[in-house]
């Protein structure tokens, strides 16, 4: 069964590569010491640690000092603005900006700081096709502003911000820029010089990589407060034994992404491109969520009247075709994605509407099989539901 699965989800999670799994296998099954051990078994576990900060820091242009291992993008994200947040309100600066399309980690992140810490955010509008406009930065900040979080590519629609644009904004008006470039890795180029940002967020289970493992840039004398507190690990900003295993999958991961970037991009805007074309002329009715142009090909978000996302998921689960409804962390409620409501559909829209994410196993013939059974099963749905 599970060879016969399509896995449309690499936006939710892309399976290990064996690459990175041969790379970890010395630290799962040997002895992996702990890096703070004064011993052999700690000097080997810190030298892993230290090679894998380096190769880090070359796929990103920084400096290893500049790099914190965390346990994934949700605390990247949430050490990144609480930890800012907090290192600079001494000084006044109580006023925090992000974008209305963010992943919940920030959403929820900034919902934190004006609850419990007396900050107030501004959140950026996006256009129809889930763009932020660099002019409307540019008004929202302020002289107390603290920090701005713009997402690098949207993980419901794939839309790409124009982070450099926006980091620059900022460093004009001193102010620091974090951007959660989580779906990024293997698509978009990653070098901190050319994006101009102070921080920046990734988590190594999102470009096939394992699940807990996580980095935050964090440019070179930025104000932070740790958010977890403890041992000296990580040059003080993030307490706690290092996942060693975890580190070295994450370093090898991130290096492959790099290194295959051109060719994943390529291979995977043929095929987002086939599905995209190949659903607009077979099912009247539907559209594309987003913009053609500044997209992610791993990430094709699309709508059809009429008709109930869960329900569609399950029709195609019974197919052994594996989709989302955009973020994770909210399927299975019915409230309709906070991304597409802000992008100007209405709720019924965002209600009908589905992700499909594609990655290294996708083929051909997979986005055939979609296109195969999408229309039938549409019109199933309509034909239950009439108001389309
Ligand atoms: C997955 C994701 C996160 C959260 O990362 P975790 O490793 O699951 O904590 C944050 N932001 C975006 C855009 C994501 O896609």
């Amino acid at each position: 069964m599970i060879d016969r699965l399509i896995y449309l989800d690499h936006a939710a999670t892309t399976p290990l590569d064996q690459r990175v799994l041969a790379a970890m296998m010395p630290f799962l099954t040997g002895m992996s010491g702990n890096a703070s051990s004064i011993h052999y078994v700690g000097r080997a576990a810190l030298q892993a640690l230290d090679d894998a900060r380096e190769q880090v820091a070359q796929v990103l242009g920084c400096q290893p000092k500049e790099i914190v291992f965390t346990s994934g993008g949700s605390e990247s994200i949430n050490l990144a603005i609480k930890g800012v947040a907090m290192a600079l309100r001494a000084q006044g600066k109580t006023h925090l900006i992000g974008s209305a399309i963010e992943h919940h980690a920030v959403l929820h992140a900034l919902d934190y700081l004006v609850e419990y810490e007396g900050f107030t955010v501004t959140l950026l509008p996006v256009d129809r096709s889930g763009r932020v406009n660099p002019a409307d930065l540019a008004t929202a900040i302020r002289p107390e502003t603290a920090l701005v979080s713009v997402m690098y590519a949207n993980n419901e629609t794939g839309i790409i911000q124009p982070i450099a644009e926006l980091a620059a904004i900022c460093r004009e008006r001193g102010v620091l820029f974090h951007t959660d470039a989580v779906q990024a890795p293997g698509q978009l180029p990653l070098d901190v010089q050319a994006l101009g940002v102070d921080l920046l967020s990734l988590t190594a289970h999102k470009f096939y990589g394992p699940q807990g493992v996580g980095v935050l840039y964090l440019r070179r004398g930025t104000p932070l407060v740790p958010q977890i507190n403890g041992g000296a690990q990580e040059r003080r900003r993030r307490a706690g034994t290092e996942n060693v295993a975890g580190i070295v999958g994450l370093a090898k991961a991130l290096e492959i992404a790099e290194c295959e970037r051109g060719d994943y991009f390529t291979r995977l805007r043929a095929l987002s491109d086939r599905l995209i074309d190949g659903v607009l002329t077979r099912i009247p009715h539907s559209w594309l969520n987003g913009d053609r142009v500044y997209r992610l090909p791993s990430i094709v978000n699309l709508g059809f009247a009429g008709i109930e996302t869960e329900s569609l998921l399950l029709l195609l689960d019974q197919r052994g075709i594996c989709a989302s409804s955009g973020s994770a962390c909210t399927s299975g409620s019915l409230e309709p994605s906070h991304v597409l409501l802000a992008m100007g559909l209405a709720p019924h829209e965002a209600n009908g509407s589905i992700r499909f994410s594609l990655g290294r196993q996708t083929t051909e013939a997979q986005i055939d099989t979609l296109l195969d059974v999408l229309p039938d099963l549409v019109g199933q749905l309509r034909t239950l539901t009439p108001c389309g």
